[in-house]
């Protein structure tokens, strides 16, 4: 059985205190827990403070472009679903740069673990203001305030057909161990937000404020209602920060609707390999 040893890579290099500590040693915690080892796990990053990860966890990983973490996690699980395929991003690049990836992989119900490092500014470039940031809210990008609404995460991967919803906080990383099991072995897309306080640039949103605010569903908590998973997701609007899984429901996922791959995975396909005979043919 694999240790958090194996999967630990580089020695991080983000701020001390930063919220992608606790997020970092949650997904390697969960990853051991469900008797994963590094070679059997894909992990695709985006770009941002959260996407240097891919120097800190040791497993099969893609550093790719800005917003486009989801549409090659999504490639990964087509040409062999077999694996279980994370992606990790910031809000900035998966609700700024990749929000048309984002709604499109959640329509497609894709088998992938989306976990979004939700700090609600580009930390890497220095704190600008990023999708999630509160309206007003004051940054080297917006001195005098924000003039946009913010981006509502839960709420939009509910409208955009995800069928599993879950909301952590990287100050509570036993909780957000079991979220992110309960995410990895979804069957369908995953989303997992993650409240991850900046210390360096976001003096607002700190382990303080969220401690304040944040509470954990309740046991008997329905989590296959729609209605009340949206108005769980508009309690942002009052401060209020619900934890936990917030909305679950089974959907055939987009490769098990493809006869083509559904039960063998495209990389197991003897015509797969037959490239040479495709190149001749259109050469
Ligand atoms: S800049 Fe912010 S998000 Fe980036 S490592 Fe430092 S505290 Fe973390």
């Amino acid at each position: 059985m694999a240790s958090i040893q194996d999967f630990s890579g580089y020695q991080p290099t983000w701020c001390p205190g930063c919220g992608n500590w606790g997020i970092g040693m949650a997904i390697k915690k969960a990853l051991v827990e469900l008797n994963y080892s590094p070679d059997q796990v894909v992990v695709v990053f985006g770009i941002g403070c959260s996407g240097n990860m891919n120097d800190f966890l040791n497993a099969y990983g893609l550093h790719s472009l800005h917003g486009r973490a989801l549409p090659n996690a999504i490639g990964i699980k087509l040409a062999n679903h077999k694996l279980p395929v994370l992606a990790v991003v910031g809000d900035g690049d998966c609700y700024g740069e990749g929000g048309n990836h984002f709604i499109h992989a959640c329509r497609g119900n894709h088998d992938i673990t989306v976990i979004v490092h939700d700090n609600r500014v580009y930390g890497l470039t220095t704190g600008q203001s990023a999708p999630t940031a509160p309206k007003g809210y004051r940054s080297k990008s917006t001195p005098l305030g924000l003039i946009e609404a913010p981006v509502n995460p839960l709420a939009l991967a509910l409208t955009s057909g995800a069928t599993f919803v879950a909301q952590g906080f990287a100050g509570d990383l036993n909780h957000l161990v079991l979220i992110l099991k309960e995410a990895i072995t979804h069957k369908g897309f995953s989303l997992v937000n993650v409240l991850q306080p900046c210390v360096t640039f976001n003096k607002v949103n700190t382990y303080q404020y969220y401690l304040q605010r944040v509470y954990k569903l309740e046991k008997d908590y329905q989590k296959d209602n729609f209605k009340l998973a949206l108005e769980k997701a508009f309690e942002v609007n009052e401060e209020k920060f619900p934890l936990g899984v917030i909305y679950q429901v089974k959907r055939p996922c987009y490769h098990e609707s493809l006869p083509q791959i559904s039960s063998l995975p495209l990389v197991e396909k003897k015509r797969f390999l037959e490239y040479d005979s495709l190149i001749k043919e259109f050469i």
